[in-house]
């Protein structure tokens, strides 16, 4: 097949985890017989210092007619001024909401082959971690209006605003029913319907779309009680949905619970086939241009995009089966315990590079590369 992948690098170790998962996407492109055409723009601060702006209509524009966009990470402290009106992150939410990507998902497992070490968690409570996250993006209280500060009576003041449409709630939840569908059928919805007026509208929704899927068990649960049964037992869920803040802070309780921050990958959603696809990380400015950051979580991500949005499963699979036969064989970089033997950027991506498979031999591969 043929394809337009946007790349959108970013800042601090954007560019150097974007490189190598970009060499992924060609060797797949090689050994499968597809035609990748990548179209690299700035986005975040570097667009920011560039053209004054964190996204450019020309960057939106082929954004709009790729067919899929792989992002690094946006950000950094000489962009970090609170007083700044213009602010990396605004390129990313203009991304999503233009795009109209309003589901984020993000798969979160424990991966064995790390060891029981990774996890700030006892191993038995880390142990068989599979989750998928689907998170509201464009709406709830990071998009609502009004927001604003004021001075009263002589008193700085602050107001944001949390809306929601039962079409932005019922296009989110369909979504995460058909993903629960497509796993072990156990899906949990996360509000706070006890407080919140959004969370009983957004809990009536989701018994309304229910009926559409009798074979899948939902549960409805308040944001804090999730919070905690995330650490004491996070192998309990299947699928959660949930609104946009709670999923922001979620997602990540989630992803650190598996140890692997620089694992994990994420898809950004609309209707259409193009997505938006990058790590779940920022753009470590402690580690940028040392090559040392691990450029896993974006390799994955490069898989999701080609399951997601190229409908490519095989290729995505052999992405996959790389990544998990690197780590079984000890591959390592700093952030994964590879103390002095760590693998540079760079040299992970080879450890992937090397163990992605033409279609062919895949059927015989040994039990070893079959996992995962
Ligand atoms: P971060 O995820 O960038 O870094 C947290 C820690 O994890 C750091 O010590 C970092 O070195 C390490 N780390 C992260 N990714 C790694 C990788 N691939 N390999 C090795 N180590 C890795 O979070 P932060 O420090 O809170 O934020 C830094 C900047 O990133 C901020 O400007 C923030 O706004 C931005 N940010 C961007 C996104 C995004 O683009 N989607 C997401 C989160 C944070």
């Amino acid at each position: 097949m043929k394809a337009t992948i946007v790349l959108l690098p970013g800042d601090g170790i954007g560019p150097e985890i974007v490189a190598e998962a970009q060499r992924v996407l060609e060797r797949v492109g090689e050994l499968f017989g597809h035609e990748f055409t990548f179209d690299s723009h700035l986005v975040g601060g570097a667009s920011i210092d560039a053209c004054g702006v964190p996204v450019t209509e020309r960057t939106m524009t082929a954004c709009r007619s790729a067919d899929a966009i792989l992002l690094g990470a946006v950000g950094g402290p000489q962009w970090d001024d609170p007083a700044a009106t213009v602010r990396p992150e605004q390129g990313l939410f203009a991304l999503r909401e233009r795009l109209g990507l309003y589901a984020n998902i993000r798969p979160v497992r424990a991966f064995d082959e790390l060891g029981e070490r990774a996890s700030p968690l006892r191993p038995e409570r880390a142990a068989g971690v599979d989750i998928v996250m689907v998170r509201e993006l464009t709406g709830g209280l990071y998009f609502g209006t009004p927001r604003f500060r004021e001075v009263v009576d002589g008193e700085r003041r602050a107001v944001d605003t949390m809306v929601y449409t039962e079409l932005e709630i019922r296009r989110v939840v369909r979504r995460a029913f058909e993903i629960a569908r497509s796993r072990r059928r156990r899906l949990t919805s996360v509000d706070k319907a006890n407080v919140l007026e959004c969370s009983r509208l957004w809990r009536q929704v989701v018994r309304e779309v229910a009926d559409g899927y009798p074979d899948v068990k939902v549960e409805h649960q308040l944001v804090d009680s999730c919070a905690m049964r995330l650490v004491t037992s996070p192998a309990s869920f299947d699928v959660i949905v949930t609104e946009n803040l709670f999923g922001d802070i979620l997602s990540d309780e989630a992803a650190v619970v598996t140890g692997s921050l620089g694992m994990l990958p994420s898809a950004s959603l609309g209707d259409g086939r193009c997505g938006l696809y990058e790590p779940i990380h920022g753009s470590a400015p402690d580690i940028a241009g040392r090559g040392i950051a691990n450029p896993l979580g974006t390799i994955l991500s490069a898989a999701l995009l080609l399951e997601e949005s190229l409908g490519l499963r095989k290729e995505a699979a052999a992405v996959e089966r790389a990544v998990l036969r690197a780590l079984a064989s000890g591959a390592r970089t700093a952030d994964l315990g590879g103390g002095r033997d760590a693998l540079t950027t760079r040299a992970m991506g080879e450890a992937v590079l090397g163990r992605l498979e033409r279609p062919s031999r895949l059927a015989g591969a040994p039990p070893e590369a079959a996992r995962g």
